[in-house]
């Protein structure tokens, strides 16, 4: 709204303000089913960050764009049998160490904890299972910010394309884990605090 923002809540109201820092987190899309019961029992969204619980065990990895590739190849080197299920058409470029499996997953099943991928056409006994979304567009919630790679597209100082906009945690990427997410935090706020700062006292200026 020119010089200051307007948010829109879900109850209608609005409200506005000098700065507005995005900390939505990712978005990880509609679930398959058993997905939010095993989530942190089995499942997981980010290949990297949890590899080292899989050392010498069975993964499947759901895959939605060929930039996940880089996980299975990351889990191959800890995990005893990784299975990459694509959920995309493009070419697959993987270490042999990885099978691919062309099926469509539907559920995940297990007693306590996530045991098994069921897919359309088959399924698959594993310790771990690991699903690879790209987050919805942030661009969506803020138009005319730039995003890359789907996510908040930000400065060392957690600025982003929009004057008094910043953004901190998941949505600004990868990997995804509270320490960055609160360092991150940490700075957008100070910065912030800085920017509303320099906006009073160029307003004082000017009425001067
Ligand atoms: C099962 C699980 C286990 C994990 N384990 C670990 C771990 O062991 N170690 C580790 O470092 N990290 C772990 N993580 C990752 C860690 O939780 C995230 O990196 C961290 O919480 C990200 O913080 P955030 O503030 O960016 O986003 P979130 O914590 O996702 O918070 C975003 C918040 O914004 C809200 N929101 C979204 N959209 C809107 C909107 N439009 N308006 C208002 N509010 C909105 C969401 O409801 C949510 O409450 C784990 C994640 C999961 C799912």
């Amino acid at each position: 709204m020119g010089d200051y923002y307007s948010l829109q809540s879900k109850s209608n109201q609005s409200y506005e303000a000098d700065t507005v820092i995005l900390a939505t987190g990712v978005n990880f899309g509609r679930p398959y089913e058993g997905e939010e019961k095993f989530l942190g029992r089995g499942v997981s969204y980010c290949a990297t960050c949890d590899a080292p619980l899989y050392k010498n065990k069975k993964v499947a990895i759901i895959g939605s764009s060929p930039k996940e590739e880089a996980e299975a190849e990351f889990m191959s080197e800890v995990a005893s049998e990784v299975y990459y299920i694509p959920a995309y058409k493009e070419q697959i470029s993987l270490n042999d160490k990885i099978k691919v499996v062309n099926d469509t997953p539907v559920a995940i099943e297990g007693k306590i904890k996530a045991q098994k991928l069921v897919m359309k056409n088959g399924e698959l006994d594993v310790d771990g299972i690991f699903i690879l979304r790209e987050s919805v567009a942030p661009s969506q919630l803020v138009p005319g910010l730039v995003t890359e790679n789907n996510h908040v597209a930000v400065n060392r100082r957690m600025e982003t394309s929009l004057k008094g906009c910043f953004a901190c945690g998941d949505i600004t990427g990868t990997p995804y884990q509270y320490i960055k997410s609160a360092g991150e935090g940490n700075v957008a706020a100070l910065s912030a605090v800085s920017y509303i700062d320099e906006k009073r006292r160029a307003n004082k200026q000017q009425n001067k």
